[in-house]
């Protein structure tokens, strides 16, 4: 497990971010994971769809 994740400080790229079905979606410029951005609410890493 490396420290990046276990802090959880993941920094979304911005200049990247696009609309994608009602929320903007970018990835995190640290580690490269897809992060999401709910309408009214903050920066979040992403979840699997099941
Ligand atoms: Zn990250």
């Amino acid at each position: 497990m490396d420290l990046h994740s276990l802090l959880g400080r993941h920094e979304p790229d911005l200049m990247a971010s696009r609309w994608d079905e009602g929320r903007f979606v970018t990835s995190c410029t640290i580690c490269g994971r897809p992060m999401v951005k709910p309408p009214g609410g903050g920066w979040l890493l992403a979840r699997p769809r099941r």
